[in-house]
């Protein structure tokens, strides 16, 4: 493994052109190391609902050097607004800042996030190929050679697995690890024209979870938290109808909204899959990071602002150590309890609700999480 001088002029490759990918692309170009990206989708398509980033995340992106761009493509808030089941608003929560120059929380569409993370990975000098997968991995004593499906092969001092819940890296270098696991839930997603007054992250209690999330100047997204036994698969004819037909007796505003449920082709449907890797999550020269590594529930809204963390914390370790093996040390000391207690605390609350253990108080768990996420990375 590379040591010492050596360090400063590290070839890494990244495996997966996702969040983590990106992420980790930009801090390891931003600190001078040599970057490229193998990404599986020759389409690098994403969905087009979005997601929730917390204080902590906002941060992490100020440290990444993108803060402007992000903050253009996305939404702030500053409170958590709680409705009852019949509509009646019971808490307006307002979302710690932690710092006064950028909202508390925000929303931003994956596929503007995606854009301006590519945009700048990109524009930093990443190389990136689309299409293309690892078809195999020989580690030796200073780094590994890698063969691609395009037929290349190269030798890189550090590979890097951002690819995912589904890890081909992971089954790689652990292939004794576990698979990842059904949490028995489903998350419905659409997304509608954005009202004027629609400018805080709205939740309705109730049987099923429930919230609007605003995500720009025009469009805010709808998110519904189904038990779904037996993990059904919903095909994408006469999705739309299915949803609809989940939110039958949700509260008087989100049952408004649901009429203009009509687009099969505009519902995302995911069920949910959760993975904590034990112990460290590298071996050798080649580390995971993200969801590879650590895959969440979204009951927390974390899973891709750890994943953001991940990258941050990899290039300043990578950057600031005499090797790779104590940087790698250096970042699981960083990493480990936080994306855990992360992904402990969200499949908790998502067993609670499906009656698979205790229920837990979100409200009070969401407080503790924002406690725990702003201590410093
Ligand atoms: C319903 C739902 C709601 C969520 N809401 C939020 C939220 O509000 N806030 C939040 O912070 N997080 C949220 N998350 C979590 C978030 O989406 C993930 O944590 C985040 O996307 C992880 O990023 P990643 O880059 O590690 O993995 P991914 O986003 O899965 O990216 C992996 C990339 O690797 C590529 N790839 C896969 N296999 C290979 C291979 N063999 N070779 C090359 N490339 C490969 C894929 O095509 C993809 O581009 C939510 C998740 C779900 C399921």
């Amino acid at each position: 493994m590379v040591t010492g001088e050596g360090m400063k002029d590290l070839s890494i490759l990244i495996v997966g052109g996702g969040i983590a990918g990106l992420t980790s692309a930009i801090a390891l170009r931003q600190k001078g190391f040599a970057v490229e990206i193998v990404e599986k989708d020759p389409d690098w398509s994403v969905y087009g609902v979005g997601i929730i980033q917390q204080s902590n995340v906002v941060r992490a992106v100020e440290q990444l050097g993108i803060i402007d761009d992000y903050l253009e493509a996305s939404f702030p808030f500053e409170r958590i607004d709680v409705f009852k089941p019949d509509g009646e608003l019971v808490a307006k929560i307002p979302a710690p800042k932690l710092t006064d120059k950028y909202p508390a929380q925000l929303g931003i569409g994956r596929r503007a996030l995606q854009k301006l993370l590519a945009d700048k990975a990109i524009s930093l000098g990443t190389s990136i190929r689309l299409g293309v997968i690892v078809t195999e991995m020989q580690q030796d004593g200073s780094g590994t050679q890698v063969s691609f499906s395009d037929d290349t092969s190269k030798h890189y001092d550090v590979v890097i697995g951002a690819d995912g819940v589904y890890s081909q890296i992971r089954e790689i270098i652990f292939p004794e690890a576990p698979a990842p696991e059904f949490a028995g839930q489903g998350v419905w997603r659409y997304n509608f024209k954005r009202p004027a007054d629609m400018d805080s992250l709205c939740v309705y209690e109730g049987p099923i979870g429930t919230g609007l999330v605003p995500l720009s100047e025009e469009l805010m997204y709808m998110y519904v938290t189904t038990p779904e036994p037996g993990n059904p698969r919903y095909p994408t004819e006469g999705i739309a109808k299915a949803m609809r037909d989940k939110l039958k007796n949700a509260p008087p505003v989100i049952a408004e909204y649901a009429k203009q449920i009509t687009e099969d082709e505009e519902v995302v449907y995911k069920p949910l899959n959760w993975l904590m890797l034990d112990g460290n999550w590298y071996q050798g020269s080649t580390i995971l990071i993200g969801d590879a590594a650590h895959a969440t529930t979204p009951h927390l809204g974390q899973g891709a602002g750890m994943a953001i963390e991940d990258s941050v914390v990899l290039a300043e370790e990578l950057s600031n150590e005499a090797s790779v093996e104590t940087a790698f040390n250096a970042f699981m000391k960083r990493r480990a309890e936080r994306c855990r207690y992360i992904v402990e605390s969200s499949v908790a609350i998502c067993k609670g609700q499906i009656g698979e253990g205790p229920l837990i108080n979100n409200a009070q768990a969401t407080g503790e999480m924002f406690k725990i996420t702003a201590q410093p990375i």
